[in-house]
């Protein structure tokens, strides 16, 4: 039974957590391409700051879910359905 209300649980802190890791992703990506060609020192240490920026912050959104009841409840409920925002950001980290 697929009920649409069931589905409108959302858990505010992984919300805010999965937000980070895509605005962390964002800037580590778009620095990504903006140095490409110019590579230094400089762009290494700071390509190297904003992709740690990021697997904290993906490090963090993991550890909530683990420990989260709502979003072990969330997760339950997101197999059912395909193409989640997580999956998106993972798409791509392994792209
Ligand atoms: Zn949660």
């Amino acid at each position: 039974m697929r009920n649409p209300s069931s589905v409108s649980v959302v858990c505010v802190e992984y919300e805010g957590l999965l937000n980070e890791s895509q605005v962390a992703l964002t800037s580590w990506a778009n620095e990504r391409v903006e140095i490409s060609g110019r590579r230094g020192r400089d762009q290494y240490i700071e390509l190297r700051t904003l992709q740690l920026d990021f697997l904290k912050a993906w490090a963090l959104l993991q550890n909530h879910k683990r420990d989260c009841e709502v979003c072990q409840v969330i997760s339950t409920v997101e197999h059912v359905h395909a193409g989640t925002e997580e999956d998106k950001v993972q798409s791509l980290i392994y792209h």
